[in-house]
């Protein structure tokens, strides 16, 4: 946790100022029950009333002066910690950004979420609470124990007796309750994990009818964490009363012995009066020390949490000197590239070998699990491969930066995916400075012009989160436009005619054609029609190449591709 609070730097003239104005309070408190006991032996016992209003004055500015300095502790304080924790989001929100897929793959959604979210919600409440006690607590019991000691000496061993005896008791429970609060924040995670695949997949859970299996596993995580915090609050609850006990015998004793000294005549009473005060002063913040402890490291296990987000490095990044010196117009070359996933036993891809000129269309066709959005993902430098070369106008495209690879790319992935907003919002998310115009150009070029003036608002109509108000055709339709106008110089079509009927299909693919004349195509389809006047057909099959040409070529030479062939298409149309 140490480590997070460097980033507490902005704010050090901040985390001064709580310091100065929290020992000021800790003094002022330390100093009204001497006061309290100068009323007590000067005024009331003498009968001097101007005594009393005299020293009642000073406890009430003395006490005004502490309320104050309380109330700019506090105010310091969670401002300092609030701007840590914007701090750490922030620094965490980038991180996850700069993230490759397969660090997504690795760490998931779910706790990302809460680590961004919970876990430096636990830094800043805790970090309040530290720059609050941590030096209010010590002040207090050491100052208390000193004052206490000055107003009577002999009386201090009462004190000796009952802080050891409140040590081990919150000692006892504290180290019960560290290991359940640490285990919070993972039950959180669980919880975040069922609830967002519960609302993510609602359709297909009520179609499937698991609904009541869906809330069982909810209701398991969820009690999970319950029985977590009501075992807390069982030892809580026992923390209370004992702490109780134990300050209420010291009152008791100090009193009862006190009260012996008194009528001795060696004590005054209002030695006394300052006395149980004091001792109850040291006592309270012995409590708030253990409570530190308790709340700490469940603070630590957040930060530890938010550390390994902070650490992770992420395996694409840009080389520090990255090629400026290409130019061209989306040259794709592969160059006997190889590829597997992490923890996966078969390569996805093996020696892959083919060239994507511009002007011309590339298409990929292979069946489900060959490996066809995989080649994609490398192109657009989703994941690095294992060996050869992926080369974009003759350059590694580790070797530029990503930014610039993703700049010449118009990329409509296989699930098509939208963002709150309208549609016009949504077509713009491909090039921010595209004109009206250009807009409307690109959902023509889309086929998706007819449906959205239909719509009411037309490009002004609202998408909902995740797209759900619009056809899976129409979201394909949508992110089509968005990369056409980009205007890339690489256009990249991952399955995304595969929710189109045939003849939205064909005319797409005839508008497309227009428009992406001097550009590179790369085109992934299941559908024979979809590829069949591509310029060159590179047919996958669990991951390697197994021929590549036209489809007349293709014909002669692919035992695959005639399978796909005659698969879909009856004999005529074959020929
Ligand atoms: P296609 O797009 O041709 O249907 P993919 O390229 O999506 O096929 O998948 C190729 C292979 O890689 C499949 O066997 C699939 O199980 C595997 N695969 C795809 N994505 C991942 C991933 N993120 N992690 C591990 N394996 C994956
Ligand atoms: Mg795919």
């Amino acid at each position: 946790m140490l480590r997070l609070y460097k980033f507490l730097k902005p704010f050090t003239a901040m985390v001064i100022g709580v310091v100065i104005f929290v020992a000021c309070q800790a003094i002022g408190d330390l100093y009204l029950p001497t006061l309290m006991s100068d009323i007590i032996n000067d005024g009331v016992m003498q009968g001097d009333t101007s005594k009393i209003f005299h020293i009642g004055g000073v406890m009430l500015l003395v006490a005004l002066g502490a309320v104050i300095c309380s109330v700019l502790a506090s105010l310091l304080s969670s401002k300092a910690a609030a701007g840590l924790g914007e701090i750490i989001r922030s620094k965490v929100f980038r991180k996850v950004e700069s993230f490759s897929l397969h660090e997504f793959d690795k760490l998931g959604t779910a706790t990302l979420i809460t680590r961004t979210t919970n876990d430096i919600t636990q830094i800043q409440t805790v970090t309040v609470m530290i720059m609050r006690m941590m030096i209010n607590a010590p002040i207090m019991c050491v100052g208390g124990i000193i004052m206490a000691y000055r107003k009577d000496g002999s009386l201090t061993w009462v004190l000796g007796v009952s802080i050891p005896a409140l040590i081990v008791v919150i000692a006892i429970l504290a180290t019960r309750m560290m290991p359940l609060f640490k285990q919070v924040q993972v039950k959180i995670d669980r919880i975040n994990l069922v609830l967002r695949e519960k609302l993510t997949g609602i359709r297909v859970i009520r179609a499937f009818n698991t609904v009541a299996k869906e809330t069982e596993r909810f209701k398991e995580a969820n009690t999970d964490l319950t029985e977590n915090y009501i075992k807390v609050n069982r030892i809580m609850a026992f923390m209370m009363p004992s702490i109780m006990l134990i300050m209420n015998f010291t009152s008791l004793a100090i009193l009862w012995f006190g009260g012996l000294r008194i009528s001795e005549g060696s004590m005054d009473l209002g030695a006394l009066s300052a006395f149980t005060q004091y001792a109850m002063q040291i006592m309270f913040s012995m409590i708030m020390l253990a409570m530190m402890f308790i709340m700490v490291p469940r603070a630590q296990a957040a930060a530890v949490r938010i550390n390994e987000v902070l650490d992770t490095v992420p395996e694409i990044t840009d080389q520090e000197t990255v090629r400026e010196d290409f130019e061209g117009k989306g040259y794709v070359e592969f160059k006997d590239v190889s590829f597997s996933y992490h923890g996966a036993e078969e390569p996805a891809l093996r020696n892959i070998s083919f060239a994507a000129k511009p002007g011309e269309i590339t298409a990929i066709i292979g069946s489900t699990g060959s490996g066809k959005s995989t080649l994609i993902n490398l192109i657009t430098r989703f994941y690095d491969v294992q060996s050869g070369n992926v080369l974009v106008d003759g350059v590694d495209v580790r070797e530029i930066s990503q930014e610039a690879l993703r700049s010449k790319i118009g990329f409509v992935p296989q699930k098509a995916v939208l963002f709150s907003g309208t549609i016009a919002e949504n077509i713009k998310f491909g090039n921010d400075n595209a004109t009206d115009e250009e807009i409307k150009h690109a959902a023509e070029v889309a086929q998706a012009a007819d449906f959205i003036a239909t719509m009411d608002g037309g490009y002004d109509h609202e998408i909902a989160q995740g797209g759900t108000n619009v056809s899976g055709g129409q979201k394909q339709r949508l992110s089509i436009a968005r990369a056409l106008v980009r205007r890339p110089e690489i256009y990249i079509f991952d399955d995304s005619f595969s929710a189109l009927d045939f003849k939205t299909d064909a005319k797409l693919r005839a508008a497309l054609k227009k428009e992406t004349q001097e550009s590179t195509v790369i085109l992934v389809a299941q559908r024979v029609g979809t590829v069949m006047d591509a310029d060159r057909i590179i047919v996958l099959d669990e991951g390697s190449v197994v021929g590549m040409g036209t489809h007349k070529e293709l014909l002669q030479t692919c035992d695959v591709y005639r399978e796909i062939v005659s698969s879909q298409l009856s004999e005529e149309e074959i020929a």
